[in-house]
């Protein structure tokens, strides 16, 4: 299926690694030129080699930076020409006790996972709709669905992440100059962060990799993890042509692990 976004512009954030990647890795092969950004400056530069090589016809420029800075975020939106795909993502909070948690805690989680990609629509979504096309695509978790009690600051930034995406995506002047506005929520997913997080639960538990993964697997129904690329995949189906009448809505990929009817 041709998605038709060939020749246009995308702004993918955390995207050297794992679930960023897999998005920019898919619009890439679709023909969509990119604005790529991670703080390593090192892997975000091969990440750029990689997705010229998967298509040549493709500019690709890399901008490094914790993308919940200002500067950063400035100088990715001017290394774009335009910006016809919005892709924001980041590193999550870290797991935890919400006792042990501070104000300055909170701040930084909010900050990081709820104002960051609100800052980006709001830089970026009005220009979208003067032009009639607009895609914003927020990765968040599955954690919004059904929360997971030692994510509590994910669980809550991104919930507030999530309502208020769910007001402004309705909004007539975006929906009806075919700007839409939806949420990803990833499960478990075969990437960095998931390898770090099951082998730190084996070392807290005294567990083996092995035994932490097989229990996990167990609450998958697909048994196993998603890939990177499969998640990319999806992101370019919402950033297509095709995906114009779908707004405000919040997709779960997790090979079936929620186990609620809606
Ligand atoms: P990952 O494999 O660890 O990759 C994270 C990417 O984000 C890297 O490119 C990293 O590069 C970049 N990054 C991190 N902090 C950044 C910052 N402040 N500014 C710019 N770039 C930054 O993680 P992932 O599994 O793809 O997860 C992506 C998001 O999905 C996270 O928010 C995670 O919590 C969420 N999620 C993942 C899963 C899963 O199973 N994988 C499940 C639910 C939710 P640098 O470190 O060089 O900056």
């Amino acid at each position: 299926m041709d998605l038709h976004i060939s020749g246009r512009w995308a702004v993918v954030c955390a995207a050297s690694k794992g679930l960023g990647k897999g998005c920019a890795r898919a619009l890439a092969s679709e023909g969509v030129n990119l604005v790529i950004n991670a703080r390593s400056a090192d892997a975000l530069e091969a990440t750029a080699q990689e997705l010229k090589a998967l298509n040549d016809q493709i500019s690709v420029v890399a901008v490094a930076g914790d993308i919940g800075r200002e500067k950063v975020r400035a100088e990715v939106l001017d290394a774009c020409p335009q910006v016809d795909i919005l892709v924001n993502n980041n590193g999550g909070p870290p797991p935890g006790d919400f006792r042990d948690w501070t104000r300055e805690d909170w701040i930084k989680a909010v900050d990081a996972n709820m104002l960051t990609p609100i800052e980006l629509i709001k830089a970026t979504v009005d220009a979208m709709a003067k032009r009639g096309f607009g895609r914003v695509v927020n990765i968040t978790s599955g954690a919004v669905k059904a929360p997971i009690e030692v994510l509590g600051l994910s669980n809550g930034a991104r919930s507030g992440l999530t309502g208020f995406v769910a007001g402004l995506a309705r909004q007539p002047q975006l929906a009806s100059s075919n700007v839409t506005i939806n949420n990803l929520l990833p499960g478990p997913f075969d990437t960095e962060r998931l390898s770090h997080a099951l082998n730190a639960e084996a070392t807290v538990s005294g567990s083996t990799l092995e035994k932490v993964t097989q229990a996990r697997l167990q609450g998958i129904p697909a048994r196993r993890f998603g890939t990177a690329d499969e998640f990319g995949a999806f992101c370019a189906f919402l950033c297509s042509q095709h995906a114009g009448f779908m707004t405000g809505q919040n997709i779960l990929l997790d090979g079936g692990g929620y186990p609620g009817t809606y």
